[in-house]
């Protein structure tokens, strides 16, 4: 088959981090695009999220205004949840801005969002709210989506839908998407529920099984704390109902700083981690970006940067196979590839040494303590690193 006229614009399924980051970088490039959105209205998670300097440099080169919401903050600090000890400090904000040129950012989601948006919108992007991709054809010259009860031909379809992608099913896509066996409650902390020593800082306490990280957000005005649980999550609200006898249970035998701030949380909301294995991500007009290619576990905090690498990388590709469609997605997933579930791997990997069990936690915090704080920074080089003097694909 054939799809009649298309306009030539790509359609972008969704108006998340991917979405929006893509929207802007093919925009940039010169690329005709358009945006779908499900929902009516962007939502506002109450939730933080850390940018490491991999994705900043690239907010920067799309003069993304996040000044006022991000704050910068000073160290990263390695902690004990049980002892309590400090193991070892990162020069985060130092490091980030020498090291790798570029700040290492922590804020709320929804200025992110925010700032993405408004950047997409000086840019003329058109964003459609309300729209939710129901259907798409693909076939040569084009695909043919169906959106919120209407007919649109576009040049390729870019499926930026999230880890529960509705795009990957009607494209017949079916990769692997399993559960990570860990909870992730989240929680907006007032200032004071920690010291005030840590208030400018990104704070890790580990635990067996568990591990609670905790930064400023909101311009340093609130806390944003993530605590993470191998667990299996359950859909009903039986825990949620007695989340603090739920916690108390788990976090048995944590020192009492980090239990102090988790009490003060005036709500926790419980959140299900998924991952997706290892696939090509795409085939033909159809490319799949962000959480909806490779959700990862969150242990690197590079989920969402991965998705603005992807925008960024997208653009290039398209650029480099000179608006060839085809053949540009294919470049995208062959230099994309090897990058993304390079940093799933180490993600994963994070998980197991925040989490481990004795002795391995004993063998894990000596080398933390005996190794520099400079030197646990270099160790991230590969990940920060990327794309500091060149095109952000290259890995
Ligand atoms: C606890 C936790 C902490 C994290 N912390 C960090 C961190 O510090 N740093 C970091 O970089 N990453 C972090 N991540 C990962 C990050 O949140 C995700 O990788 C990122 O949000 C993925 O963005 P996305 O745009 O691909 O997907 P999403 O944010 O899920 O966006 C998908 C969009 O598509 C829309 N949509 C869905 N279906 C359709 C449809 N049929 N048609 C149209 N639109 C549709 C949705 O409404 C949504 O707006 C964390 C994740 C977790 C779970």
């Amino acid at each position: 088959m054939r799809i009649g006229q298309t306009n030539g614009q790509i359609a972008i399924a969704g108006a998340g981090i991917a979405g929006l980051s893509s929207a802007i970088a093919l925009k940039l490039a010169g690329y005709s695009v358009a945006v779908f959105e499900r929902e009516r209205e962007l939502r506002e998670v109450g939730a933080g999220i850390q940018m490491g300097p991999h994705a900043t440099r690239i907010l920067e080169r799309w003069d993304l205004d996040l000044l006022g919401s991000a704050v910068e903050p000073e160290v990263l600090e390695l902690r004990n949840a049980q002892s309590g000890t400090l193991l070892n400090t990162l020069p985060l904000k130092p490091g980030a801005r020498v090291r790798y040129g570029s700040p290492y950012l922590t804020l709320l989601r929804a200025d992110l969002q925010k700032a993405l948006l408004a950047r997409a919108k000086e840019l003329d992007v058109p964003i459609e709210y309300g729209a939710p991709v129901t259907g798409v054809e693909v076939a040569e010259g084009g695909a043919a989506i169906d959106v919120g009860g209407e007919h649109f031909c576009a040049a390729a379809l870019v499926g930026a839908d999230g880890i529960n992608s509705a795009v990957r099913g009607l494209g017949n896509f079916h990769p692997r998407r399993y559960s990570a066996q860990a909870v992730a409650w989240r929680a907006l902390l007032p200032l004071d529920a920690v010291p005030v020593s840590m208030r400018n800082s990104i704070v890790l306490w580990m635990s067996p099984g568990a591990h609670l990280v905790h930064y400023p957000v909101s311009g340093g005005t609130r806390i944003n704390a993530v605590l993470a649980i191998e667990d299996i999550y359950r859909m009903d609200r039986e825990e949620q109902g007695n989340v603090p006898a739920y916690l108390s249970r788990r976090l048995e035998g944590w020192s009492g700083t980090p239990l102090a701030a988790i009490a003060s949380a005036p709500e926790w909301l419980k959140w299900p981690m998924f991952v997706i294995e290892k696939w090509q991500g795409g085939e033909g007009r159809v490319q799949f970006i962000g959480d909806a290619w490779h959700a990862m576990r969150p242990y690197l905090a590079s989920g969402g940067v991965m998705a603005i690498e992807d925008g960024a990388a997208l653009a290039v590709s398209l650029t480099e196979s000179r608006g060839d469609i085809v053949d540009g997605f294919k470049l995208f997933r062959r230099s994309r590839g090897p990058r993304v579930w390079q940093v799933a791997r180490a993600s994963a990997k994070m998980g197991w040494v925040y989490h481990c069990q004795a002795p391995f936690n004993t063998i894990r915090d000596l080398a933390i303590r005996f190794s520099s704080g400079s030197r646990l920074l270099e160790r991230r080089d590969w990940l920060y690193g990327v794309g500091r003097d060149t095109a952000v694909r290259k890995s």
